[in-house]
């Protein structure tokens, strides 16, 4: 038998999240952001659930051609463009979309072999200062867009960096605003956190990614106050259970040291799973897990591939009682503020390893 753990992924809260970007912007079509892998659901997995989608956004070339192969139609975009001259076989191949952010991307274009011209999203740096170009190149780089006869549609672009926080989006709207005056061309601006709380961001397409899987983007309001349904359910089962005594310690470290007798299972998930190493355990610091449907604590520190928690006040629990480490019940986002990081990143690390299940 395999090891007991397993992620689920629950396709009715994924498409379930996509309505609420909808419902929130309304008047825009949606850029589903699958990258890195689809967050770590399964690309190929959330975007035929995401059916409804008006098209996908991601990075990586090889993705890109993978729904392709997989007969999926509709728009995609490359969100970091192309790397290189080759990369423009694939992009023309396969009919997608991509977004230029630098000089030497527009000359490859201008230099490629084309089938038929390509749509493109100029992307402009109003503040992030990653990619992009500055406001005193926009119009060089539209203009040599428009004179390389390679383009089907010229749209604009620019990302947020702190839509999500106490700046939030002002600056960079007017930048924008200002640089691409008179341009014309589809925009997109809104991530997540834009698509839920600056409506002014809309335009003609927003690209929800974090929402989708049910996270919250922002520190101070939860998932489910924001009616978002977790996608991801990481669980697995108790495989053994210890008694200790008052001073006995739990794990490498031992950095929990037993108050009084108690009671704990340990759990068949760790670090190579993909559960944070960092998530506390030590004495009045824990993280949430449930067991066999009640809110407990880890105890200890996470290893490779087991961690314990307290079933000292949970008597029925034993030896293959069910354990969620986070998803239906327990906010991924609320082990990840435990653990010092985002939603985000431990979604994506969900590891290879553990066997993957879909719930319709
Ligand atoms: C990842 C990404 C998004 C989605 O951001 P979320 O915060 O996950 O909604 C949107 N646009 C770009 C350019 C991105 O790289």
């Amino acid at each position: 038998m395999p090891r007991p753990i397993r992620a689920s992924f629950n396709l009715s809260a994924l498409r379930h999240n996509l309505d609420v970007a909808r419902r929130r912007a309304p008047g825009s079509r949606v850029w589903a952001v699958v990258k890195a892998n689809a967050y770590g659901h399964g690309l190929l997995r959330v975007a035929r659930a995401l059916y409804d989608a008006d098209g996908y956004a991601l990075l990586d070339l090889n993705e890109a051609v993978r729904l392709r192969e997989a007969g999926i139609a509709k728009p995609i975009l490359l969100l970091e463009g192309i790397f290189q001259p080759d990369d423009l076989e694939l992009v023309d191949r396969y009919g997608l979309a991509m977004v230029l952010h630098d000089f030497e991307q527009i000359s490859m274009l201008e230099r490629a072999r084309l089938s038929s011209p390509v749509a493109v999203w100029l992307k402009l740096n109003t503040g992030l200062n990653r990619l992009g170009f500055a406001g005193s190149q926009v119009r060089a780089a539209y203009g040599r867009l428009q004179a390389s006869g390679r383009t089907a549609s010229i749209s604009l672009m620019t990302h947020f960096a702190d839509a999500d926080g106490a700046s939030g989006v002002a600056a960079q709207m007017a930048r924008f605003a200002e640089w691409t005056a008179g341009l014309g061309g589809e925009v997109t601006l809104a991530n997540s956190a834009a698509i839920l709380r600056y409506p002014e961001t809309h335009a003609d397409w927003v690209r929800p990614g974090i929402m989708l899987y049910g996270c919250s983007p922002f520190a101070d309001a939860s998932a489910q106050a924001l009616q978002l349904r977790p996608v991801m359910t990481l669980a697995s089962e108790i495989i053994a259970v210890q008694d200790l005594q008052v001073g006995d310690r739990i794990g490498y470290g031992g950095i929990f040291v037993a108050q009084r007798s108690m009671r704990i299972g340990v759990v068949a998930c760790g670090y190579a799973d993909g559960y944070p190493r960092h998530a506390p355990g030590s004495n009045g610091n824990i993280t949430p897990a449930i067991v066999a449907g009640k809110r407990t604590s880890t105890l200890g520190r996470v290893s490779m591939d087991l961690l314990c928690v307290d079933l000292s006040d949970i008597a029925q629990a034993g030896v293959g009682s069910p354990v969620i480490l986070w998803g239906e019940g327990l906010p991924v986002d609320e082990i990840a503020a435990r653990a010092g990081t985002v939603g985000y990143e431990l979604l994506c690390a969900l590891a290879a390893r553990v066997p993957q299940a879909e719930i319709e």
